[in-house]
């Protein structure tokens, strides 16, 4: 592999200082702050984010906030988010912070990453924007921009890869303004250096990229094989009793771990044997109406869903039978079940 051109500090700093883009999190960027964007940024676009991260902020404006709220308060604060383990890791780690370190997040990587869902990428966000220190945060935005740079020709879903440009990188960090040095790389990415279209003529970085001078912009990064997603077919219920829907919590553990669900099980049932699920839970079903299908992409995943709308002449306490309210305000329901959630 190739090392990257000299110099990158020296020609991104002044074109963030007059690209910079005015982001929530950019306005006091405290380490709890940053953590906290960092991770709702992961795998989510930026406009998705910022009514999440001011709501947030608003209800749990520190790391003892976040670390006394319940669960479930911290959940439904995520509601729609998705990858929804990022809640509950950060939850985890805002109590690590509370008892191990009096509240304030720790001014060093090695600490950092070893707090509860933050990896290499966070670490290296955190201590260089929150605490000035030279620390890279690469993650594919970075990654993109690396292998076009060199023309790298392995693939950037390699750890070799991702190990090399991020030691590469922090040879090139700056002594002061680390901080903007990362944001200017994250910034590069996502404005400039795009997956399909970079605009090459407004970079900064283009008279020493080797992939522009080749013309071959777009041939790089060479990406991991894709996976192909497994299929589920699942049955979804809307079990109505007296004015209230049922929901069901997930288990704590696997996909959408401890989040609220309407009833679903694996399969396309027919009327007839949706009819009797409902009678097997004990819902004494009176009738049954077909509410659509929807389909629901997790990243190796998707959900083909059917759905039926059961009337029931009992209650069983293995739900929670919520009223409207109640949803609003309390049942985190993630946005696998939007189109369902909606006729509710
Ligand atoms: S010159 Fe083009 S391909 Fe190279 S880093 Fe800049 S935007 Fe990306």
């Amino acid at each position: 592999m190739e090392h990257l051109p000299e110099g990158l500090a020296g020609a991104l700093l002044p074109w963030y200082d007059a690209h910079v883009r005015d982001l929530p999190w950019r306005r006091d960027p405290s380490p709890y702050r940053v953590w906290v964007s960092e991770i709702m940024l992961q795998q989510t676009r930026i406009e998705a984010v910022k009514g999440y991260f001011d709501r947030f902020m608003a209800a749990l404006p520190t790391v003892r906030d976040l670390a006394a709220a319940p669960e479930e308060t911290v959940l439904k604060l995520w509601e729609g988010l998705g990858y929804y383990s990022r809640a509950r890791n950060l939850h985890k780690a805002a109590k690590v912070i509370v008892e191990k370190y009096g509240g304030e997040l720790p001014a060093d990587a090695g600490a950092l990453r070893a707090l509860p869902g933050v990896g290499d990428y966070t670490a290296g966000a955190v201590a260089s924007i929150a605490f000035g220190l030279p620390e890279p945060a690469v993650d594919g935005n970075v990654l993109r921009i690396c292998a076009r740079l060199t023309c790298c020709p392995d693939s950037i879903g390699d750890a070799a890869v991702k190990t090399f440009f991020r030691e590469d990188l922090r040879a090139q960090y700056p002594a002061r303004r680390c901080g903007d040095f990362t944001s200017a790389l994250m910034e590069l990415g996502e404005t400039v250096c795009l997956p399909g279209t970079p605009d090459c003529d407004a970079c900064p970085l283009r008279d020493m990229c080797r992939a522009n001078e080749a013309g071959a912009q777009t041939d790089f990064p060479v990406m991991p094989e894709k996976r192909p997603r497994k299929v589920q077919r699942r049955t979804v219920f809307i079990l109505e009793y007296d004015g209230r829907a049922a929901l069901v919590r997930r288990p704590d553990k696997g996909l959408l771990a401890g989040m609220w669900e309407l009833p679903n099980v694996e399969g396309v049932l027919s009327e007839e044997e949706a009819m009797a699920q409902a009678e097997a839970w004990g819902c004494g079903p009176v009738s049954a109406a077909p509410c659509g299908e929807a389909v629901h992409i997790f990243t190796h995943l998707e959900w083909h869903m059917t759905g039926w709308r059961i009337q029931c002449a009992a209650a069983p306490e293995r739900f929670a039978w919520t009223t409207p309210a109640q949803r609003a305000d309390t049942y985190a329901v993630p946005a696998a079940f939007r189109v369902y959630k909606a006729l509710l």
